[in-house]
């Protein structure tokens, strides 16, 4: 009796072939590490609140080899670019100042930062064996800019190797800052650390129910396929662009609402104080907040629903999510609000937008037998009102970052 060839994924492949086919040699391992979807929590990252993701199924392979020069050189499915630097250029490329271009092509500011990061964060400490030159090929089926955070994947599976192979010990959050870091710092994209922590922390069928002031990560089972549910992503193929306008204005309005309630930061105000913060600050500024308080809120009731009920009671708290993100916070985009109107039309049980805003995704959550019908009638609500196409797949709460081979 022969044993099972464990088959590998089409971005295992596709990243180990890349590897191999620039050095010439099979790589020395094979890491990933997934997208997530944020179950509920938006944009309270950054204001030291409560935030809910889970990671999904769909991953981001790095296929890496060692070189023996000091040099690394990154490549991936998604250019046809080659970029390669000494290693002991990494502190002249980089940091990025907040919003403007990187010194190396954007995408490759990921791992090349991740890498910065990594060194800047253990030559501090001693720890780690020398940084030995390294290939690193990149392949992915998380769909990227489509707010299921490609980018946290591309941090986590780049963090994930170069610990490994450079001996730097980080454990998963260590690394999940590393990717925060590169992010902020090399990227010059000003996000919070939720995505990274989801892509490290993930578990099958778990949320990471996540403290943004303390970090203190705890995982909440959802239970969705227990209740009978599934979880619809409606990818509405509308771009979105974190590093621009929409986001820093929304960062700023925050950080002006937590300096006129004389806080902190937002996680400092109460539902009990916004009767008084209205009379504080201008509508724009107090809606704005409004948001971030009563999405904290909701993040808690959404773990303490979870825990006491199941899945199936979320759903209003999903629905009042995506309302306050349409009307208060005004992130959304047409497209997602006819996604999450049509799902709901449909009969799912919750349903919002997902990820940062001004584009990208929502999700439904949707009887598991509902699933053909509702996806139909989103698909018929996109042509009749002349939308691209939206891209429909369900996902299930799945690993974080590991080593794959
Ligand atoms: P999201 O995280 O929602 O997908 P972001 O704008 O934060 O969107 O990150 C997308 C960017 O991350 C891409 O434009 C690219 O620069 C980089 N990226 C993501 N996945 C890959 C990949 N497989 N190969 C190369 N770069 C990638
Ligand atoms: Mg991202």
């Amino acid at each position: 009796m022969s044993l099972p060839v464990p088959q590998e994924t089409a971005s295992q492949e596709a990243a180990r072939s890349l590897l191999t086919a620039l050095t010439g040699h099979a790589p020395a391992g094979l890491w990933s590490a997934p997208g997530r979807v944020n179950l509920i929590g938006e944009h309270t990252d950054y204001n030291e609140g409560f935030v809910l993701p889970f990671a999904i199924p769909h991953r981001t392979v790095a296929a890496v080899g060692l070189r023996d020069d000091a040099r690394i050189r990154v490549a991936s499915t998604f250019t046809d670019e080659q970029i390669e630097v000494g290693l002991d250029e990494l502190d002249r490329l980089f940091p990025t100042a907040t919003g403007s271009e990187p010194a190396v092509p954007e995408w490759a500011a990921y791992p090349l930062g991740v890498a910065w990061a990594l060194q800047q964060a253990t030559r501090s400490t001693g720890s780690g064996n020398g940084f030995s030159g390294i290939d690193i090929a990149i392949a992915s089926d998380v769909p990227v800019g489509a707010g299921l955070s490609s980018s946290a994947a591309i941090e986590g599976a780049t963090a994930s190797a170069l610990n490994d192979l450079w001996n730097t010990g980080l454990d998963r959050a260590a690394l999940a800052r590393i990717g925060r870091r590169a992010e902020n710092e090399a990227v010059g994209a000003p996000t919070g650390i939720m995505d990274q922590m989801a892509s490290m922390l993930g578990e099958p069928d778990a949320a990471i129910f996540l403290d943004c002031r303390s970090l203190e990560a705890n995982l909440v089972p959802v239970g969705v396929a227990q209740a009978g549910l599934a979880i619809l992503v409606m990818d509405t193929r509308v771009q979105h662009a974190h590093s621009t306008g929409g986001y820093r204005d929304r960062r700023a309005a925050c950080e002006r609402g937590a300096a006129i309630m004389g806080v902190p930061s937002l996680r400092d105000v109460s539902v009990a104080d916004l009767d008084r913060a209205a009379t504080l600050m201008d509508d724009v500024t107090f809606r704005r907040v409004r948001h971030i308080v009563t999405e904290n809120q909701r993040v808690l009731d959404t773990v303490r629903m979870l825990r006491e009920h199941g899945a199936r009671a979320i759903g209003d708290l999903l629905v009042a999510s995506h309302a306050s993100m349409r009307d208060d916070f005004e992130i959304s985009v047409p497209e997602l609000d006819t996604a999450v109107a049509s799902a709901l039309a449909a009969g799912a049980i919750g349903a919002r937008m997902t990820g940062g805003g001004f584009g990208g995704a929502a999700i439904a959550l949707v009887e598991q037998d509902a699933v053909a019908d509702v996806a139909d009638a989103v698909r018929a609500a996109f042509a009749a009102s002349g939308f691209t196409e939206p891209h429909l797949f369900t996902v299930t709460p799945s690993a974080g970052a590991h080593r794959d081979a």
